[in-house]
């Protein structure tokens, strides 16, 4: 029987190299808004891939900010409810344009 823990883990950003204290849930970058594609649904860590999941976009419910990311590697997509210490700035920019690079040019 595999119990299920909660997995909290500390990550370097794949895209800004920034060391982001992993909450268990989430697992993006508060700065660039990255993440890491670890997850088939959000949390569980099913996923193998490992890639670096860019965000192309933002959708608001609610007063809710959600991030949409792109898996760079599979191009698998997730939805992921920003965390209130995100990045706001970045956040407002990628809703202006959701295929804004965020760190490329
Ligand atoms: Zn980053
Ligand atoms: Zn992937």
């Amino acid at each position: 029987m595999k119990k299920f823990t909660r997995n909290i883990e500390d990550f370097t950003c794949l895209n800004c190299g920034r060391a982001v204290a992993g909450n268990g849930y989430t697992n993006h970058c508060p700065e660039c808004l990255y993440s890491r594609h670890v997850d088939i649904n959000p949390g569980d860590r099913a996923s193998s891939c490992g890639g670096a999941m860019r965000p192309i976009g933002v959708e608001t419910t609610g007063g809710t900010n959600i991030i949409i990311h792109k898996c760079e590697k599979c191009g698998h997509v997730m939805r992921i409810r920003a965390n209130d210490n995100d990045n706001m700035i970045a956040i407002i920019k990628l809703s202006a344009d959701n295929d804004f690079v965020f760190g490329k040019k």
